[in-house]
């Protein structure tokens, strides 16, 4: 492709691109194709001849948008969000374009430097304490097994990198129970064994109870393994419970355990002042992690990773072979020592244009009002006698139910499936659920990108009445 058909088709592909911005509420938000109806559409073998892009174009209309889950739809309230905004997509473009590996700092000076210019921004919208520092990561998922390896190193006395597990015990990693299965995959590869995870109960509200976690330490003490990293949530994957910071910072405080935020979804409210209450305790935070890629309309993937104790990161993943040997080494921050991968995206300058268009301001407004829409949804359905609240509402998810009288726990179970897939199969959103005490939840996310509180009407409605069609 030459510079001049490049230019004209993404002349095109940017006509298509804000067309698709404008349009997508109105598109069915859950793909519906069965599996394997896309896989057959595509050619068995690559083409031996070019073809054109305006070709690939009309392909990717008829048979790849069918089968896209429309995630910066505004009646998109599954899961978390992924959110995007035109600002984030400018940039991806950008990096696109650059195509730069900014795995140290010599292969792009401007990669390393602005990263670590957005981690200090990103650190004091959140009021992190000033000593943390930061990297971007992948996902949150990679961040927690980075804190994961690190706490292992740190309580290994930096002896596993090179000896192994064999010789270190039992090493042992708390959660909670409504802990993200992030952490159970971390313990699982890291070596410390899923069986080392402990799951502690959590208290009514679905945070951790730290008793309990006190409790559990103790035990362990005294079978004579050794505890080696908490996993703190702030915004639990289920309900956004907060697990009490300060009361279990204390408790690894007093028994020297490594301790982890997994903040991923709720991090982005710690922008408000309003919510700083979630940081109470940050003291005692040895790593933290958040997502601008769930909730601050930083197109996927952008993970922010936060450390106290930014050598003893570096010490765990950093390996020297002759060719990534600098004369820069040492002055500069190289991130392939940062985290798992070498090879690494410029992912800043996604956060340096959605910052930059949104202002501080700007992004306080949007997520302030995500939170204000999902107080007033549950409002809504409080009012309601066949419905009810299953768990208390802190930022931007409603977890509720249909109650209709006269049925058995069971059948109401069924029946709220049932309400949740033929919802989700209507195409006009799209909800997601969990299951709390045995109940099946619906889960209503209202922290899409453009989402107002019409859309959430409108769905709420389009809910209340399919429910109670339902059973009629
Ligand atoms: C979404 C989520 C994760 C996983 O995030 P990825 O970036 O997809 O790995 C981890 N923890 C919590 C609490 C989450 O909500």
């Amino acid at each position: 492709m030459t510079p001049d058909e490049f230019r004209k088709h993404a002349h095109e592909l940017v006509e298509w691109m804000a067309g698709y911005m404008e349009n997508v509420e109105n598109l069915p938000v859950k793909s519906s194709v069965k599996p394997g109806e896309i896989f057959d559409k595509i050619p068995d073998t690559p083409p031996l001849h070019p073809e054109s892009f305006d070709s690939l174009m009309k392909d990717f209309n008829e048979i790849i948008m069918p089968g896209i889950t429309h995630w910066q739809s505004p009646n998109f309230f599954a899961y978390f969000p992924a959110n995007n905004s035109p600002a984030s997509v400018l940039a991806e473009m950008m990096i696109a374009a650059l195509g730069a590996q900014c795995m140290i700092w010599e292969t792009s000076p401007a990669a390393a430097e602005l990263e670590e210019k957005m981690m200090i921004w990103l650190r004091k919208l959140i009021n992190l304490p000033g000593e943390f520092e930061g990297v971007i990561q992948d996902s949150a998922s990679t961040a927690t097994l980075s804190a994961i390896l690190t706490a292992r190193e740190k309580t290994t006395g930096f002896s596993s990198n090179t000896d192994g597990l064999e010789k270190s015990g039992n090493l042992r990693v708390y959660c909670s129970e409504q802990t993200h299965s992030s952490v159970e995959k971390a313990v699982k590869i890291s070596g410390i064994g899923r069986k080392n995870l402990v799951k502690i109960p959590v208290r009514k509200d679905f945070s951790m109870d730290p008793e309990k976690l006190r409790e559990a330490i103790l035990v362990d003490k005294k079978d004579n393994l050794i505890a080696c990293c908490v996993v703190a949530t702030l915004g639990t994957t289920g309900t956004t419970a907060v697990d009490p910071l300060r009361a279990i910072g204390e408790i690894c405080r007093e028994n020297d355990i490594w301790l982890h935020v997994d903040a991923a979804m709720a991090g982005t409210a710690l922008i408000l002042p309003e919510f700083q209450w979630m940081l109470e305790g940050k003291e005692f935070i040895d790593s933290f992690v958040f997502n601008p890629h769930k909730w601050m309309f930083t197109n996927f993937d952008c993970t922010a990773y936060f450390v106290k104790d930014a050598s003893s990161l570096i010490k765990t993943f950093e390996i020297l072979p002759e060719y990534l040997k600098t004369r820069t080494r040492g002055k500069v921050n190289d991130y392939r020592d940062w985290g798992v991968p070498l090879g690494r995206r410029f992912r800043a300058l996604k956060l340096w244009s959605v910052i930059r268009t949104y202002g501080i301001e700007g992004l306080r407004d949007t997520v302030r009002n995500h939170i204000a829409i999902a107080a007033k949804l549950s409002e809504m359905i409080s009012v309601e006698t066949d419905f009810e609240i299953l768990a208390p509402v802190i930022i931007s998810v409603v977890c509720f139910r249909f109650i209709p009288a006269g049925y058995t726990e069971d059948q109401i179970n069924i029946i709220n499936e049932k309400l949740n897939h033929q919802l989700n199969d209507s195409g006009k959103l799209y909800l997601s659920h969990t299951v709390l005490n045995g109940r099946y939840t619906l889960r209503m996310v209202t922290a899409q990108t453009n989402v107002t509180i019409g859309h959430v009407q409108k769905a709420w409605f389009l809910i209340r009445e399919t429910a109670r069609k339902l059973i009629s």
